[in-house]
């Protein structure tokens, strides 16, 4: 970890899933009511195929997904399934999964316990407070699952990488936007999160510093900072605010 540059704070930036969100659960919750309703809709045609054999193929793909190819449309995801399985790309119900996928995800992503207090304490030492989040791939559905964040009323700006600017993260246009939108410059921001594949370049290409959050198996990348967890944050912001001071 590098020394606290001298830098004037005026705002952080939040990741959503698995920073603020634990999403883990909700993410593995929604890829087995997935498999479920695949598996009962394709025996419906005759071919069949156990959740449990899906379930697992579809966590390959989900980590195919995430972590190589940056493509979150559900719909795509259940349609590589099928194709894999050979099964053609007729299938009108597609899309009902993805519903029912995010349901279950959202219903299963608590808050942190650290998240909310966290928050609060940033707000309260007079610092601005930005959300960047990427697009779930399904137009509308992150804008959903922030607003159903209990806490959402504390983010004073929001941007959806890849809805509401052309590329998600790690493109740095929604970095940008964030800090335009904050009305405060980029090097005035940190960026909070917890992939350091998706999290970091983006943020330090505009200037921002890059703060990741230790969570489950997220080693690796070159932020200007690592926390254990959140709590650590307002230590943090105050000691780069004693540098820049
Ligand atoms: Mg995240």
């Amino acid at each position: 970890m590098r020394q606290p540059s001298a830098r004037e704070l005026r705002a952080v930036v939040f990741d959503l899933d698995n920073t603020l969100l634990r999403s883990s659960i909700g993410a593995r919750r929604g890829l087995l009511i997935a498999a479920e309703l695949i598996s009962a809709e394709l025996k419906k045609n005759g071919h069949l195929y156990g959740q449990r054999n899906l379930f697992k193929r579809l966590q390959l793909i989900d980590h195919e997904m995430l972590r190589r190819k940056y493509l979150y449309n559900r719909d795509v995801w259940w349609r590589t399934l099928l194709h894999k399985l050979g099964l053609g790309t007729r299938f009108p119900w597609i899309h009902r999964v993805t519903l029912r996928y995010w349901d279950a995800y959202a219903a299963n992503s608590p808050p942190f316990l650290d998240a909310e207090p966290t928050l609060r304490k940033v707000k309260k030492m007079g610092l601005k407070i930005g959300l960047v989040s990427d697009s779930d791939g399904t137009p509308g559905m992150k804008s959903r699952r922030i607003r159903e964040v209990r806490f959402h009323d504390l983010f004073q700006e929001v941007v959806v990488a890849g809805e509401d600017t052309p590329r998600v993260k790690p493109g740095h246009e929604s970095f940008h936007l964030i800090a335009k939108k904050l009305d405060v410059q980029p090097r005035s921001c940190i960026y909070v999160a917890d992939n350091p594949r998706t999290d970091i370049v983006g943020a330090q290409a505009v200037g921002m510093a890059a703060v990741i959050v230790k969570r489950r198996g997220n080693q690796g990348g070159n932020p200007d900072y690592r926390i254990p967890n959140l709590r650590a944050l307002p230590g943090l912001v105050r000691t780069i605010q004693r540098a820049g001071g």
